[in-house]
Parts: structure tokens; C-alpha cells; sequence
């Protein structure tokens, strides 16, 4: 029986049809006795009168075979608990300070560097014994520093890096460290410290002056443009030990997708590009409207077609939205929750209170997941996994399901007041987009599937 259950979802691309299985994320491309077999079941033709309607097209071992695959394929989900991974990264809130104050900044306790709490070497050191602690066997742990600016606290980085290569070393593990900036103190001593410690750095930067001074101000209200160019391209002057990336911010009247990713990528040098478009946790006057919404994700999949004809070539033209989401196509990756956090990521800020992820840190309105000093609040970790859960099984039909699974918390939390509410504010897009990227992945496995292995490395935890 053809049980029309919704895991199988069909995405037509380039004259192929292809079928995408919800629960495994696994991605076929239907042959014609498949697509001729499907039509019929979706018709509500019955399983025993395919044959019959099929006659002479397809032999009749063919037609079963496609019917019973099928069948295995449509089944609902059965979704097994998500597991309580161990803790792989922590996301060091540094400081709360910031020297610059961009319109649109989430950050609900951002302050001018001299009033920030900032926090200390000790507070720091701690964080790192307690990942070590919960990462079990884990070989790996991953240390983001976070700010408000995080290189207003580069003794604190100094200092914590050294105590984490030690202190991994000698419990059998490796360490990796990143750190996302506004890139305005990124001068040269700074940057060899960090590429000689193989720190991956993210530099927050919105495009063109035109467009990035929009937002992105200093406390004196000059666009900050200049200052972070020119640490970027010190940055991307040097050789370095590990790629360098952009991450954009699209808020209200920046939409120009193309033009900031040509500046980006193809004029500063960096290797790949972010872009978060804001749609809630800012002020409503800050965020995209519906319209420029729609116009973004235009952009997205014209930049995404010049993205798969290169990597057909074999050329990665650094757009990593794209390029996370067809690596975890390709790879077949399927999500229970939409992201790490509150499971194998915590952000601890600068008093040791530990939070979902590092845009949680000075919400007061989501509570904490524990402390530094009295350790992970495993009942609310375990809790807020139960409850993370069973809003994405309220995702189970949807097509964009194994990538998106319910959304960002932050964005439902600022959004909606509510943790556990989908993103639903976007759905139709976002279902859109896994529709192109499903296209996208297939158009490279059969033209290029080498560029899989080339280029299917993980991308930042944290941004
Ligand atoms: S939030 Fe919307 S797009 Fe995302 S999985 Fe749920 S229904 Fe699909
Ligand atoms: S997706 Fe949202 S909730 Fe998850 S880590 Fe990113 S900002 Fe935090």
C-alpha cells in the first residue's frame, strides 16, 4: 500500500526527476519506470493495477521492483530520540564590549568597552577544563571566542590558548580554535598570533562601503568601513594556515547579494562567504522586509548556479550557505535538531553562566543551562532537548525537514517569544531553497563528483 506518508519528496531539475527521502536524506533520481509508477500512485491508482495500466511500456519485474522500493521509501518516520551527544564546543562570550555599534546588533548587553564585563583568564581556563570534562571521548573540542569584539581581549585569548593546547595535550586530545570579529584590530602582530595557533577567523563585514556603513557604525556614528577593510586585507595579505571567511549581515535595504559577494570574495580575497539575513532579534525597522526576504533568496540562487558551474569546473567560488547546505546533502546528513546548541554547544559569558549558544548570552529571558562553577544543568539540558525534539517532529512532512528541521531557536525565541516555535515566518522560502540545492548536489554528482571529496570540508561551528 502506497501510503503517500510525505517522507518522499520530488524535485525536477534540469530534465531529471529527483526524489528526496525526508527521513534519510537520501537523494535518487527516478528512472522512467519509477516516475511512470509514481505518477500512477500519486493518481491513487492500487498497487495490483500497475501492471495493467503499464502494460507494454515496462516489463512487469520492472514495475514491481519500482513499486516496492518505492513502498520501503514511503514509509512515516520513526523518530528515535535525539542522543545526548557530548559537549564538542564552547563559545567564550569574552566581553560584552564592543567598539563598534552596528544598528542591528542582537546583542542585548552590548556596552562601550569600558563598561563591559569582560571576562578573566581564570573564568576562561575553567570554561576549557569544563568542555574537556564533558566531551567524553571526544578526540576534538573546538574553542570560539565571541564578543561584543573579541580582540578588545586578546591577552585573555593569549593566555587561554596556551591553557587550552596544554591542557588538551595532556588529555589526549586536540584542540581547534575560531574567532568571528569585526576585524577593526586586526593588525599584524595580531594576525600571526592567531594563524600560528591555526585560529579560524570570520570577519563580519556587509560588502562595499555603500552598503556596509549602513549598519555597521562606530560608537561616534562613522561608518566603520575603512578600518575593517583594511584589517581584512591584512588579513588576507598574509599566508595563512587556514581559510578566512566573510559573514554578512543582510538587514534592511542591503539585499545585493552579487555585488557583496564580488567584493568580497572576488576583490578583498576572502575564500568563502556568509550571509545571514536578519528577519527577527533586531529591531523590526532593521530587519528584511518580505519583499527584500524574496529578493535575497533571488540573489542566493542567481550567486548559487555561478557556484555549481564552477564547481562543476572544479573551482569553489566560496559561497558557504550553499556549500554547507549541498555538503550535507551530499553526505546525506539529517538533523534531529536544527543546530548544536544546548547539546554539543554552550556559550559561557564572562560570569561563567552557561547558555544555549552564544547569541543566548545576556538574554535574560531563556534560562541558563548551568554554570562554570557548579557544572552543565543536565535537567535542563535534558529537558530542553525533549522539547527541541518534538518541535522539529512538528517539521516531519516538510521537504526541508532534514536540513532545517524547525529553524533557530534565537530567531523563534526573538521572533516569537517563543524557544520552541518553528521559524515558520519562512518556511516557504527556506523549503524553496532546499528544493535548489537539491538540484544544485544532483547537477554535481553527475558531472563533477570529485568535487565532493575536494571540498567536503566542515565549515565554522559558530558565527
Ligand atoms: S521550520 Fe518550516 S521550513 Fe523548517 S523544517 Fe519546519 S516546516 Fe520545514
Ligand atoms: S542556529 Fe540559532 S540557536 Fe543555533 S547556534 Fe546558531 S544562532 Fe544559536
Amino acid at each position: 500500500m502506497f501510503q503517500h506518508s510525505g517522507t518522499l519528496h520530488e524535485v525536477v531539475g534540469n530534465g531529471r526527476r529527483l526524489l528526496f527521502h525526508t527521513p534519510t536524506a537520501a537523494l535518487f533520481e527516478a528512472d522512467a519506470v519509477t516516475g511512470a509508477v509514481l505518477d500512477l500512485l500519486r493518481e491513487g491508482a492500487a498497487p495490483a493495477s500497475l501492471a495493467r495500466q503499464l502494460d507494454g511500456r515496462f516489463p512487469p519485474s520492472e514495475i514491481a521492483t519500482a513499486l516496492d522500493e518505492l513502498q520501503r521509501l514511503d514509509r512515516p518516520a520513526v523518530t528515535a530520540p535525539a542522543a545526548t551527544a557530548p559537549l564538542t564546543t564552547l563559545v567564550l562570550a569574552l566581553t560584552s564590549g564592543c567598539n563598534l555599534a552596528c544598528d542591528y546588533c542582537y546583542k542585548h548587553d552590548l556596552s562601550n568597552p569600558a563598561a563591559a564585563r569582560r571576562m578573566t583568564p581564570g573564568r576562561a581556563a575553567q570554561a576549557v577544563d569544563l568542555l574537556l570534562r564533558a566531551s567524553g571521548k571526544a578526540p576534538k573540542v573546538t574553542v570560539t571566542f565571541f564578543g561584543g569584539e573579541p580582540l578588545l581581549e586578546m591577552p585573555v585569548i593569549r593566555a587561554t590558548i596556551a591553557y587550552a593546547e596544554a591542557a588538551t595535550a595532556a588529555a589526549g586530545k586536540k584542540v581547534d580554535f575560531s574567532l568571528t570579529t569585526n576585524g577593526t584590530l586586526l593588525d599584524d602582530a595580531t594576525i600571526d598570533f592567531l594563524d600560528a595557533h591555526r585560529v579560524g577567523i570570520t570577519v563580519s563585514l556587509d560588502g562595499p562601503a555603500a552598503l556596509h556603513d549602513r549598519h555597521r557604525r562606530t560608537r561616534g556614528g562613522q561608518g566603520s568601513h575603512a578600518l575593517a577593510a583594511a584589517g581584512a586585507r591584512r588579513l588576507l595579505a598574509r599566508p595563512r594556515a587556514r581559510r578566512a571567511g566573510a559573514r554578512v549581515t543582510l538587514a534592511a535595504g542591503c539585499t545585493d547579494v552579487a555585488t557583496i559577494h564580488a567584493y568580497l570574495h572576488d576583490e578583498l580575497g576572502f575564500d568563502e562567504i556568509g550571509f545571514a539575513p536578519v528577519t527577527a532579534g533586531t529591531p523590526a525597522e532593521f530587519r528584511l522586509s518580505d519583499d527584500e526576504l524574496a529578493i535575497v533568496f533571488d540573489g542566493f540562487k542567481a550567486l548559487g548556479l555561478r557556484w555549481r558551474d564552477a564547481a562543476i569546473e572544479g573551482r569553489d567560488l566560496g559561497f558557504g550557505n550553499l556549500a554547507n547546505l549541498v555538503t550535507a546533502l551530499n553526505r546525506g546528513m539529517t538533523r534531529a535538531l536544527p543546530c548544536g546548541a544546548g547539546t554539543q554547544m554552550l556559550a559561557a559569558d564572562a560570569e561563567g553562566t552557561l547558555h544555549l549558544c552564544h547569541r543566548f548570552v545576556g538574554d535574560s529571558e531563556v534560562p541558563s543551562f548551568g554554570t562554570l562553577d557548579a557544572g552543565i544543568d543536565t535537567e535542563a539540558v535534558t529537558a530542553f532537548v525533549a522539547r527541541a525534539q518534538a518541535r522539529a517532529e512538528g517539521c516531519a512532512g516538510c521537504i526541508a525537514r532534514p536540513v532545517c528541521a524547525g529553524g533557530c531557536y534565537h530567531e523563534s525565541q526573538s521572533r516569537y517569544g517563543d524557544l520552541f516555535r518553528p521559524t515558520d515566518h519562512y518556511c516557504t522560502l527556506m523549503r524553496d531553497w532546499i528544493r535548489f540545492g537539491i538540484g544544485v548536489t544532483a547537477d554535481i554528482m553527475a558531472r563533477n563528483p570529485a568535487f565532493f571529496a575536494a571540498n567536503n570540508q566542515p565549515r565554522r561551528a559558530a558565527r
